[in-house]
């Protein structure tokens, strides 16, 4: 397919792509492994290994808010077979908790819709945290058990990320604290839905959960995650060398890595191993311009085509 201003690669022009670039951001569902999470694309770790004998910086960017940074690095060892170091990983539990203490200055405590992961983040940059767990407190239909239920003091955020306990009682409560204008309301992404390919699953993301406290609060979030450029503030805060006009997002999303990597200044490959197949990138290409978020600059057909080349 034709598309202004994006080249799909082959064997031509790996080299001449590789060669503009020292730092490669990669996304990492869709993209070092499948969306299911389980099918891991054979050959990453060798593409890895590959892309740091070229002396190429890698780094780890994912939306996914569940795991703390410790988890990813023992992903990739034990399942994915290659090492990275801590600071090189850069997923939302983490990046939402710099941004409470950098950014926010969050200095009471936060109620958070979230993981354990994302908890755990945010307790080890000395953020006090309320409300992981099923919360069962008020299970009736009852509004005064409701009501009854006591509300903290100083509670200066509110924080959504992925939370598979989800439930009325916990967007009561963030909804209760968020009456208090100066109380922040941040969110780990917000995208809230993705199909699943050859599947009828459509899997309800963190922006669902996020809308749904926007809208009984009537607040907007503050949203780190990809698309929007915290994230990329993270990085080149933790990785000062990094050059914006040398780094290349490599991310299975259109409207979430393509999109950050124009907000961030730096440019962006397309892989069809995830969320984007052929098909759907010829639909989504289609469309006007703005409803995807933008074009890339290259496409290819996973991280692995790389390397066929090095
Ligand atoms: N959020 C959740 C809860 C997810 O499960 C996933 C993918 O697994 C994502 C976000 C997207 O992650 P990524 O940015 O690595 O594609
Ligand atoms: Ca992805």
């Amino acid at each position: 397919p034709l598309v202004p201003g994006t080249t799909f690669m082959d064997d031509t022009n790996v080299y001449q792509m590789l060669n503009k670039y020292e730092t490669i951001l990669l996304d990492c569902d869709g993209v070092l492994w499948g969306t299911d999470h389980f099918t891991h694309l054979s050959g990453v770790a060798k593409t890895i290994e590959k892309l740091r004998s070229l002396n190429k910086q890698l780094l780890f960017v994912t939306n996914n808010s569940l795991h703390a940074r410790e988890a990813y690095v023992e992903k990739f060892h034990s399942q994915a077979g290659f090492h990275a170091d801590i600071e090189d990983i850069f997923c939302t539990a983490y990046a939402a908790a710099v941004y409470m203490k950098d950014i926010a200055k969050v200095q009471g405590k936060c109620y958070m819709i979230g993981s354990k992961g994302m908890q755990d983040e945010l307790n080890k940059l000395d953020i006090e945290t309320i409300g992981f767990g099923p919360d069962s407190d008020a299970v009736s239909e009852d509004i005064d058990s409701l009501l009854n239920q006591a509300l903290e003091d100083n509670v200066d955020a509110v924080a959504v990320g992925y939370d598979v306990n989800f439930n009325y009682n916990k967007l009561f409560k963030a909804t209760s604290y968020l009456t208090d204008p100066k109380c922040h309301f941040i969110a780990t992404n917000d995208l809230e839905t993705r199909e699943m390919i050859g599947k009828r699953h459509c899997q309800p993301l963190t922006g669902a959960l996020v809308k749904a406290v926007a809208a009984a609060s009537v607040r907007k979030p503050e949203v780190v995650g990809k698309p929007h450029y915290h994230l990329m503030e993270t990085i080149l805060d933790t990785h000062p060398t990094v050059d914006p006009k040398k780094t290349l997002m490599i991310g299975d999303s259109l409207r979430t890595d393509v999109a950050f990597a124009h907000r961030a200044g730096i440019s962006s490959a397309l892989v069809l191993s995830g969320e984007t197949n052929e098909d759907r990138l010829d639909k989504l290409l289609a469309l006007p311009k703005n409803s995807i978020g933008q074009t890339p600059d290259y496409v290819l057909p996973s991280v692995c085509f790389l390397a066929e080349f090095i």
